[in-house]
């Protein structure tokens, strides 16, 4: 017969055999053998990125916590070798060209993907300024998930890239575009459109546009709304 603990503990040893001995408290983080001896610090910058996200999350009564919207955590040297886990992850042909010169990091597949805070501080040097913009970085891809949460898995009504996009630099603190004002609801959206011919700086503009629409609408209807053909008709109507 088992015993009370006995019992308690079988579940547990089936849980460890199905995710292959792999802790499952806590989020497993997969490091290059060159950064083991900085797991720590690896290990803590997850741990940051995690709470900045939960607070977010908290404010709006969104209840999803951080620690659930990602299966593990793994870091890459190289862009290349972030795009190659990309490819296999997506189950692409390896020689498949990059489309995007800046990626640093994603959410593929539940897993958290990114680079190095030294090689997003080369590929990003306009966005990875002090201390903490790493962290913010891996905040920024998990309010992608969290965003995709909230539309139950609907990732096709995050709405426009400016929307979604503003709404991960604000949701991860990223100090962009915090000097950027518009006059009025027409004035915003006319510098998305200016945009199109000059992409740089695009981050911080998006957050600024969606500061703007917050002060006149609560962020969770903004969320809602994002979907709608005339997103941008009904934001304009603001008062
Ligand atoms: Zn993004």
């Amino acid at each position: 017969m088992l015993s009370h603990s006995g019992r308690r503990a079988l579940p547990f040893l089936l849980l460890l055999a199905l995710y292959g001995c792999v802790p499952v408290f806590g989020t497993p983080v997969e490091l290059p053998q060159k950064l083991e001896p900085q797991r720590d610090d690896y290990e803590a910058s997850l741990s940051v990125a995690f709470a900045s996200v939960n607070r977010f999350a908290a404010r709006y009564d969104w209840s999803y916590r951080a620690e659930e919207l990602i299966l593990d955590f793994e870091v890459f040297e190289t862009q290349g070798a972030l795009w190659r886990r990309i490819l296999e992850l997506e189950d692409l042909p390896p020689g498949t060209a990059l489309p995007v010169t800046g990626l640093a990091a994603t959410v593929e597949g539940g897993h958290l993907l990114a680079v190095t805070p030294e090689e997003y501080r080369r590929l990003h040097p306009e966005y990875a300024q002090g201390d903490t913009a790493w962290e913010e970085l891996l905040a920024h891809e998990l309010v992608h998930a969290l965003h995709v949460a909230i539309l139950d898995g609907n990732d096709a009504a995050m709405g426009p890239v400016w929307f979604y996009e503003g709404f991960a630099v604000i949701g991860a603190r990223q100090p962009l575009g915090l000097e950027q004002r518009f006059e009025s609801n027409r004035a915003a959206l006319a510098a998305l459109k200016h945009l199109e011919s000059r992409p740089k700086g695009s981050y911080a503009t998006y957050a600024a546009v969606l500061r703007h629409f917050m002060a006149k609408a609560p962020l969770p209807e903004l969320v809602r709304r994002a979907r709608d053909p005339d997103f941008e008709r009904w934001l304009l109507a603001l008062p």
